[in-house]
């Protein structure tokens, strides 16, 4: 799964959030991370849950600091003429742990 470290966690499935989310977040909205809690429209494949555990282990991380850190991480990419979302740094951290994952093929 997510390499060496699996914070505790809660997964948490609501359908109805997504128009919500999706209109107001990101067009393709999946899951939001609160702390523990990995709030999400549907269940999450493997490479999907590291990516949210990242964040996990972020919010530990900072503590109540991090909403603050994580919005001047997309302040500082969008004044580099980044996008504020995908080079956050909190992201390309969150994208790395993605893509750590090794989906094994069922035999
Ligand atoms: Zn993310």
């Amino acid at each position: 799964m997510a390499g060496p470290a699996t914070p505790r966690h809660r997964i948490i499935v609501l359908p109805w959030i997504r128009g919500i989310m999706q209109r107001f977040v990101l067009p393709n909205w999946l899951a939001i991370t609160l702390g523990p809690l990995i709030i999400c429209w549907r269940p999450l494949e493997a490479r999907e849950l590291a990516h949210e555990l990242a964040h996990v282990l972020q919010w530990r991380r900072h503590g109540l600091r991090y909403p603050w850190r994580y919005w001047r991480a997309s302040e500082a990419a969008q004044a580099a003429g980044l996008d504020r979302y995908r080079d956050n740094a909190f992201e390309v951290e969150a994208r790395a742990a993605e893509l750590s994952v090794v989906e094994t093929p069922i035999a």
